[in-house]
């Protein structure tokens, strides 16, 4: 489904039509620079030529006269080409005094001109369906003097915590209990990708409450998430339930962490069983879920993070078998050189980990131990999600 909002609402939506220019931009042939509009075929190949000045053009002020053989015309940058003109002479190449401009050689024909739509053509797509908008394309639309948009209706997410240990803040936890902190950091990378979450609480673990939770997430959401109860412990009944009410399309994943991260659909909802460990939720959103959700937000195309190799400066303990994504602190040297160094203790309970980090160090599934100096993949967190 798609709505029209205004422009300015339309930030971090997604275009669900081709935005097509109405006008040509530049409107006008004008000035890239501050000068004279002179005839090119006034000035001379070798020595000077002294032109009179036959008045002003401004930006939003055309020069109104007709510009005569042997004249030109003093021209701001932004300032319509007077029809009779075809260069322009910047002012540090010209000296006016006394009503007259002098022009020395070394001039192009249109040289500092721009040429009315040769940014964009009346007709011509300005912007794809499917193309995120930030503020560049906001700037634009509202350069093409178009108030409203349409985009795709948000992404409606229905999410909820599993696990008998959680508490909420405000109550204190008795033996063995803790705090939920998933059901915010995912509260908090939703809303980043700008989704409608529906946000569930906790369901305790019991198979009765997670059914009756299911099927009204589902019914309720383009997208259902969970976290926890979805590894091979006697209290994870998330998998089971999800194979009963809908199917599972895949269910553990050769990463670290995250490896318990299940995917299927109830009806015609998606739905992603997180792991429950702190820091394996986020690394499997930012991994799975957000390549999953962009598309089905409407975007198109959704191209790759941006991937690439620094130097590792601590030591990296790997064990083949999986592809993991340990969290690194990408930093720059007083000489320029950019390197990344691991944050501490990499267990998948400590939330610590991703809040010190600002990228992930990627290391595929067949490399062992890394030794201090070696070039690593790094993925930088920042605008991920
Ligand atoms: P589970 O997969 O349900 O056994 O959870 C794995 C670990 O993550 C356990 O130590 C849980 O206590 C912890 N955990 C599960 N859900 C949450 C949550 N919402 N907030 C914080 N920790 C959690
Ligand atoms: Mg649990």
């Amino acid at each position: 489904a798609t709505e029209r909002v205004n422009v300015r609402a339309g930030l971090n939506r997604i275009l669900a039509e081709d935005v097509i220019s109405p006008i040509n931009v530049p409107a006008h042939d004008n000035s890239a620079m501050d000068g004279f509009a002179v005839r090119f075929a006034d000035l001379k190949a070798e020595g000077e030529v002294t032109l009179k000045i036959a008045g002003s053009s401004f930006a939003g002020k055309p020069f109104a006269g007709k510009m005569q053989a042997g004249e030109a015309v003093r021209i701001m940058t932004g300032a319509v080409m007077p029809p009779e003109a075809d260069t322009i002479v910047m002012q540090e190449h010209a000296q006016a005094k006394d009503g007259k401009v002098t022009i020395g050689k070394g001039h192009r024909l249109s040289q500092n001109l721009r040429r009315a739509g040769e940014d964009l053509a009346t007709g011509q797509v300005a912007l794809k369906r499917g193309l995120p908008l930030r503020p560049a394309e906001i700037g634009l639309i509202a350069s093409l003097g178009i108030g409203e948009v349409t985009v795709f209706r948000k992404l409606r997410v229905a999410f909820f915590s599993t696990g008998d240990e959680l508490v909420s803040i405000g109550s204190v936890p008795g033996a063995g209990q803790i705090f939920d902190s998933n059901r915010y950091t995912i509260h908090g990378m939703l809303t980043r990708l700008n989704c409608e979450v529906i946000d569930m609480g906790v369901i305790r673990d019991d198979p009765a409450l997670i059914e009756a939770a299911f099927k009204q997430a589902a019914a309720n959401a383009d997208v259902v998430i969970t976290s926890g109860g979805v590894s091979v412990g006697e209290a994870d009944f998330v998998k089971d339930m999800l194979n009963k009410l809908g199917e599972v399309l895949f269910w553990k994943i050769a990463m670290k962490p995250g490896r318990p991260l299940a995917y299927g659909k109830i009806g015609g909802a998606h739905f992603f069983g997180l792991p429950g460990n702190p820091v394996s939720v986020m690394v499997t959103f930012y991994q799975f879920v957000r390549d999953a959700m962009l598309p089905l937000a409407g975007q198109n195309p959704v191209p790759p993070l941006p991937t690439f190799k620094v130097p590792c400066t601590s030591v990296l303990k790997k064990a083949p078998g999986r592809t993991e994504f340990q969290r690194g602190i990408l930093s720059c040297d007083a000489h320029g050189a950019w390197s990344v160094r691991v944050t501490g203790e990499q267990g998948s309970g400590i939330l610590r980990s991703m809040a010190e980090a600002n990228c992930f160090i990627i290391l595929p599934t067949d490399q062992g131990n890394v030794t201090a100096g070696t070039m690593v993949d790094v993925q930088v967190m920042e605008g991920a999600v």
